[in-house]
């Protein structure tokens, strides 16, 4: 399977960063191997000074196909929930700045936080879903799907032009503003419409 990952899909977040909107969707991959365990904390790598969370919707591909066209698109993605795109700053902020591809600053061990409980779409709406982040119990990050730049179905065309769909891809939908650094001894809480997904420790 492949992790899809949007980026500056919302605007205070692409402004945060000091990012123009993007004209398309924007998109790069983690490996399968970013997942980080189920129950594991995440440690910081020794060789990034910055890790930032990211915290996404994130949608389950549960259909095969490929040259999707946006009013059939839904069809291809069936849960829903929330995870975390984390992200070595410091080393993407060097590697755009030489115009170098961003895989070692997000593509790492356990940079993709994959939640164990997941919504069918049918329960909620997609269009309208709120969700955030508290760090030691206090609101990070809170963001709306409504406020998205490209919605799912023009994500999955886009994408679905030049990658296959395969059941079990994942992909992240982008992470609205307030993202920030962590530090040992952290503690994440990712919610979506109020409900608790997930806890994360920070070694
Ligand atoms: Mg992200």
């Amino acid at each position: 399977m492949k992790i899809i990952c949007i980026g500056r899909n919302y605007a205070d977040h692409a402004k945060e960063l000091g990012n123009n909107l993007p004209t398309e969707p924007l998109f790069f991959c983690k490996p399968d191997s970013a997942i980080l365990p189920k129950g594991n904390p995440f440690f910081i790598p020794d060789w990034t000074q910055e890790i930032h969370y990211e915290i996404e919707v994130v949608f389950k591909v549960n259909k095969l196909g490929k040259f999707i066209q946006p009013n059939n698109a839904l069809r291809y993605i069936s849960e829903v929930s929330i995870g975390i795109d984390f992200t070595a700053r410091d080393v993407q902020d060097e590697l755009k700045k030489n115009g170098h591809p961003w895989e070692k600053a997000k593509g790492f061990d356990g940079s993709a936080v994959v939640p164990e409980k997941w919504i069918p779409l049918s329960e909620v709406d997609i269009h309208n879903l709120s969700f955030g982040l508290k760090k030691n119990g206090t609101w990070v990050q809170q963001g709306n799907t409504k406020n998205m730049i490209f919605k799912m179905d023009a994500i999955i065309a886009h994408v679905s032009q030049y990658m296959t769909l395969k059941i079990g891809d994942l992909i992240f939908s982008g992470t609205p503003e307030g993202v920030g650094k962590i530090a040992t001894g952290d503690v994440l809480e990712g919610f979506i419409q109020d409900e608790r997904i997930f806890e994360l420790k920070i070694k």
